[in-house]
């Protein structure tokens, strides 16, 4: 399971900053694909030591921008935490000094038991630590950084994971049986897109194995079922219990989960409920599975109630040009009640996840390579061209090509996009996730 940790504090603290540096700090790649819009309110924390990754929540971005009662909000996100989260950071503003709010928040962490590292914000150096001295106050484990700066974070990092670990809060790469279990697949999305709808739809009348694993989450079950011969697991699913009827921002707060099971699965679904327009949510989740090169296959769900030919072809439309961010991920038009659509699922993922393994030689790809180059020529930047060395795959999940090239400044966005669906198109990678990197030689 993957442990978590949620940022409380006031407004303006320096939360999401922080947050930004956490998740890049020691993030193995760093490639941003071009124009996508980045949204940093759930992301994957890997530490230096090569320990087990853990989720950061930025709470302060869930509660909804509400009446300036700031207070409540803080309270809100720290009482979604304690529902949620494994442990928190508090943090806090040294120029503003310690106030009232943070005094209360301090208190009712401590009185919820739950892990907490104060991180006393905005310390820009070394000569300010005198900051720091108001926050003793509260009786917690402290830490001071500069999110904006820079200062502090390793030992910051450094202090989070030993923290981590004297609570024994652990991620813990959980040994997934493949033979028992087969592939596993998570089906993701809002309450309501019909999730639970779509897993009963596919399982059928047929014969399923449930496997309740205790300990775990109270509504998650991993269900494994067999199709023509072959095993499929859906992870963390709800569907054979039906949840209690949960509040709108414990709705909120799910995203959290769904964060968590995508990390089991090895394809996720993401449902959509084809009669509503695209949330907020939903663009928060597929941006997250985006960065996280995570293999998906988007249900757009419910589409009996779509009146006619020409209505569905409009809601085709609105979703293509919605889900462009994540242009290669199939898209399959369902309905759970008539089961149209569902045929697809389960051949979809297992072709996502060959793709997701391919490997492919060196040879092969430096005449890609050739090809490509020699049919659209760099464009000129600053009056200097590219020059390409050689093409080659450093890694597979997902797979990861690195051009290697004389100056990496010299690809400009849309000649990198051109990169990319060319080696799709030619090492026949349709729907999975890739990565293109450029190293250049200085
Ligand atoms: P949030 O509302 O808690 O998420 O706060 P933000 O991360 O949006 O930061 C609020 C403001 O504080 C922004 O203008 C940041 O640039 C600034 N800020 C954040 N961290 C630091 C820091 O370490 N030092 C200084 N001087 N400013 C910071
Ligand atoms: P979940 O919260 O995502 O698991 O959603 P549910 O599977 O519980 O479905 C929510 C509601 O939508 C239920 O009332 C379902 O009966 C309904 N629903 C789900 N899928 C479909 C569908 O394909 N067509 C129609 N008409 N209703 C659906």
């Amino acid at each position: 399971m993957l442990a978590t940790i949620a940022l409380i504090g006031r407004p303006n603290v320096g939360k999401s900053t922080l947050f930004n540096r956490m998740i890049r700090s020691n993030k193995a790649i760093t490639h941003d694909q071009p124009g996508v819009t980045r949204d940093r309110i759930y992301g994957l924390v890997r530490p230096r030591s090569g320990a087990q990754p853990f989720g950061l929540v930025d709470t302060g971005g869930l509660v909804p921008e509400g009446d300036g009662d700031f207070e409540r909000d803080i309270m809100d996100q720290a009482n979604e935490a304690m529902g949620e989260a494994n442990a928190v950071l508090l943090v806090v503003d040294a120029r503003e000094g310690l106030m009232p709010v943070d005094e209360r928040v301090a208190r009712d962490l401590r009185a919820s038991g739950l892990p907490t590292l104060l991180v006393v914000n905005k310390v820009d150096g070394h000569e300010q630590e005198s900051l720091t001295a108001d926050f003793h106050a509260l009786g917690m484990d402290m830490i001071s950084v500069s999110a904006s700066h820079g200062y502090g974070i390793h030992e910051m990092m450094d202090r989070v994971e030993k923290f981590l670990k004297d609570n024994s809060i652990e991620s813990e790469e959980e040994a997934y049986d493949e033979e028992k279990q087969g592939l596993r697949i998570a089906m993701l999305g809002r309450p309501n897109a019909g999730k639970s709808s779509l897993i009963n739809a596919v399982l059928g009348e047929r014969r399923m194995i449930v496997s309740d694993k205790a300990g775990t989450t109270r509504d998650s079950v991993d269900v494994t079922f067999e199709r023509q011969g072959k095993k499929y697991t859906f992870v963390d699913t709800a569907g054979v219990r039906r949840r209690t009827r949960i509040t709108d921002s414990l709705e909120q707060f799910s995203i959290m989960k769904a964060l968590k099971a995508s990390q089991k699965a090895q394809v996720a679904v993401l449902v959509l409920d084809g009669t509503q327009t695209l949330s907020h949510q939903d663009k928060r989740l597929i941006n997250f599975l985006d960065r996280e090169k995570t293999p998906i296959i988007v249900a757009v769900n419910k589409t009996d109630l779509i009146p006619g030919r020409g209505e569905l072809d409009k809601l085709k439309e609105h979703f293509t040009q919605e889900l462009s961010i994540i242009k290669h991920a199939p898209v399959v038009y369902t309905s759970a009640l008539t089961k149209a659509g569902l045929g697809g699922l389960l051949p979809l993922a297992e072709k996502i996840i060959k793709e997701c393994s391919l490997r492919v030689g060196t040879g092969q790809l430096n005449r890609i390579m050739q090809a490509v180059i020699d049919r659209h020529q760099p464009p000129v930047v600053k009056r200097r061209r590219a020059k390409f060395y050689y093409l080659t795959q450093a890694d597979t999940l997902p797979p990861t090509f690195v051009f290697f090239l004389n100056d990496s400044k010299l690809i400009p966005p849309s000649y990198a996009r051109y990169l990319e669906n060319q080696v799709r198109k030619l090492v026949g990678i349709t729907m999975a996730p890739i990565l293109i990197r450029f190293k250049g030689t200085h």
